[in-house]
């Protein structure tokens, strides 16, 4: 997904209205009501990528605030280009690494938490680093309302079955466990494809999904 070398995504991002400049992301807690300028629940994605999946969810939930999360500026940069041709006022994004979302978020100040398609850091050594690991659960619990979920799709079986073995010891249990969220009509009735989901089905690939509470 790392688009490399393009040229200027840092300035680009940084004058974009559509992104929060990383100057005052961490004055943002408890703010997001007041930047959006409305009191709607908030919704976020983290590691969004290109930004299709986001940008079609705050085209059809006008009543929902939404923000993408995206480590890259060369990535984030598509994003942001799509938000050109296609401005949406209920959402925003932000240019960061996941590990200070605490940062960026006050306590329970977020109604849903999208992963998609995360990055699967295969090495034991690594899998701190992994968007549904107990290390991030625990950042989530943090943020997420009460009764907020966090919704994860993957075609990476091992990544998977980590995610899901991390639930119990990190104090969260799942509403719903697929391992063919294409195959379940019900599911599917409100899915909305990402940029890698489609990729990786057309090549036949199972997806998974969960959606978990606490
Ligand atoms: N969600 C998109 C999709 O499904 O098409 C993109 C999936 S891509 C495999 C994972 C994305 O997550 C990449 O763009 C990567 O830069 C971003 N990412 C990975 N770790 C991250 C982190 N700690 N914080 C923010 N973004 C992250």
């Amino acid at each position: 997904m790392r688009l490399r070398n393009i040229t200027g995504s840092r300035e680009v991002i940084a004058q974009s209205p559509f992104v929060v400049s990383e100057e005052i992301l961490f004055t943002c807690p408890g703010t997001w009501g007041e930047r959006f300028g409305n009191t709607h629940p908030i919704r976020i994605e983290i590691g969004m990528g290109k930004g299709r999946f986001i940008h079609t969810l705050a085209k059809a939930h006008p009543e929902i605030n939404y923000v993408g999360i995206e480590k890259y500026s060369s990535v984030l940069l598509r994003a942001i280009q799509k938000m050109e041709s296609e401005e949406l006022p209920n959402l925003k994004f932000i240019r960061m690494d996941a590990e200070d979302i605490e940062k960026v978020f006050a306590a329970g100040e977020v109604d849903r938490i999208y992963l998609n398609f995360s990055d699967p850091w295969p090495k034991d050594r690594h899998a701190k680093r992994r968007l549904p690991s107990r290390e991030f659960l625990a950042r989530y619990d943090r943020i997420l309302k009460k009764d907020g979920v966090i919704e994860f799709k993957t075609d990476n079986r091992a990544l998977f079955d980590f995610a899901v073995e991390e639930l119990a010891p990190a104090g969260w249990r799942a509403e719903v466990v697929t391992y063919d969220l294409h195959g379940d009509a019900a599911l599917m009735q409100d899915n909305v494809m990402t940029e890698y989901e489609e990729k990786f089905s057309s090549m036949g690939n199972p997806i998974y999904k969960y959606v978990i509470c606490r």
